[in-house]
């Protein structure tokens, strides 16, 4: 099946008709004499090479995820030459250090030698000169070589810079020819250019990601959060199953605040976010509810399920340890669950609104424990 990158390619019809035409047929001798025909033959060659980089970046630009931009670049650039490898280095939450790496060999995910840990010794350099350049001209004007080290010694020779409102999101790495040849300047040009493409995608892709998720805990923020919960109560009408809804809310929060700093605050409830991800599964959603409140959505989880769960991540918290700069007491947690029913429940609000009257019993029955909500209890709410 032919792709559109040779549609593109093959579309030189005008440059056919132009050299036919009996105007240049009857110069033909003088334009030839003169280098005028070279000089549109190249610039032909030229208008291919965009419409071919285009057509490239069109493919990168229209995926959906950064395993899929990366992939689609990596076929792109291996189409046209072999690196020894392609490395894409990012940092999924642009506030915090956490660091991603993915490398490529001959199309395939590998393993490579570097590992990488924070990038921000390149922050300043890109900010100055966010642009694809030759590794060996960055490390020179570095001047660090601590840092620069690790990628010399992989032999890298292009580092493209991801680099958008927040500073230096990643950096996208690519090392010498298979048998270690050095690029020629159109491929060098090629490849500059296309990077530049794929640093712009995975810059949008990382910008959608982030306009989901809360920026303190990495979770999802109550918006996304709302938005998959009425997508669930449409899935539970379908598919004739259960889920559950948990909101989790910290203990006696302000006190620990007044008594250890907003700050040591904050690196708890980073804390618990990592325990909730840890004890939920992929398709679970955790979210941010704002303030030291968290929503975890359950799909297809029956009451059971549900507060097993819970009691995991009740118990998780409670043994949980912080250390910010002493080691911090432990916090517990109170849980409220709701089970959703495909007969009773259409609305979102009134299902958020049990599994918080769940929570208000949990705190009236001394706190660090879980209530499943049911009919009986207390509706904390006047009327
Ligand atoms: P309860 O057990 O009844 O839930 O008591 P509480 O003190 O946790 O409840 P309250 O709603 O009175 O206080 C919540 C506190 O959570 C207030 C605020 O100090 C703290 N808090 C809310 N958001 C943040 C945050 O982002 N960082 C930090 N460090 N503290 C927060
Ligand atoms: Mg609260
Ligand atoms: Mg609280």
């Amino acid at each position: 099946m032919r792709g559109k990158m040779e549609e593109v390619l093959e579309e030189d019809s005008d440059e056919d008709n132009f050299l036919k035409s009996s105007k240049v047929q009857k110069n033909f001798n003088f334009l030839k004499e003169n280098g005028i025909l070279d000089h549109i033959e190249f610039l032909n060659w030229e208008i291919r090479n965009y419409k071919s980089l285009l057509a490239r970046g069109l493919d990168i630009f229209n995926r959906t995820s950064i395993d899929e931009i990366m992939d689609s670049a990596v076929y792109q650039i291996s189409d046209q030459f072999l690196p020894s490898f392609i490395a894409f280095i990012w940092k999924p939450i642009q506030t915090r250090e956490d660091i991603t790496m993915k490398a490529y060999k001959n199309y395939r995910p590998v393993d490579i030698n570097l590992s990488v840990d924070n990038i921000s010794p390149f922050e300043t350099f890109f900010k100055q000169y966010p642009k694809p350049i030759q590794f060996g001209l960055l490390a020179y004007q570095m001047d660090n070589d601590m840092a620069v080290k690790p990628y010399l010694d992989i032999n890298t020779e292009i580092a493209v810079p991801i680099i958008g409102p927040f500073g230096l999101y990643g950096i996208i790495l690519v090392g010498r020819k298979i048998l270690n040849e050095g690029y020629n300047r159109d491929e060098l040009f090629f490849l500059q250019q296309l990077m530049c493409f794929v640093s712009q995608a995975i810059k949008n892709h990382l910008h959608y990601e982030h306009s989901l998720h809360d920026v303190k805990t990495g979770l999802y923020n109550h918006g996304f959060f709302l938005a998959r919960l009425d997508e669930e109560i449409v899935r539970i009408k379908r598919n004739n199953y259960h889920s559950s809804i948990m909101v989790i809310d910290v203990d006696r929060f302000k006190k620990f605040n007044d008594t250890y700093g907003h700050l040591a605050g904050d690196k708890v409830l980073e804390n618990i976010a990592q325990v909730i991800m840890q004890g939920i599964r992929r398709d679970d959603i955790a979210s941010r509810f704002g303030g030291e409140e968290f929503t975890i959505l359950l799909p297809n989880t029956d009451d059971i399920t549900a507060w097993n769960v819970a009691e995991r991540l009740r118990t998780n918290v409670a043994d949980m340890n912080t250390l910010w700069k002493i080691n911090l007491p432990q916090v517990t947690i109170s849980v409220g669950i709701y089970t959703f029913d495909k007969n009773i429940d259409s609305d979102a609000s009134d299902i958020i609104r049990r599994a918080d009257e769940a929570v208000y019993f949990s705190k009236d029955s001394g706190r660090n424990c879980c209530t499943m909500w049911n009919p009986g209890i207390i509706d904390p709410q006047p009327g």
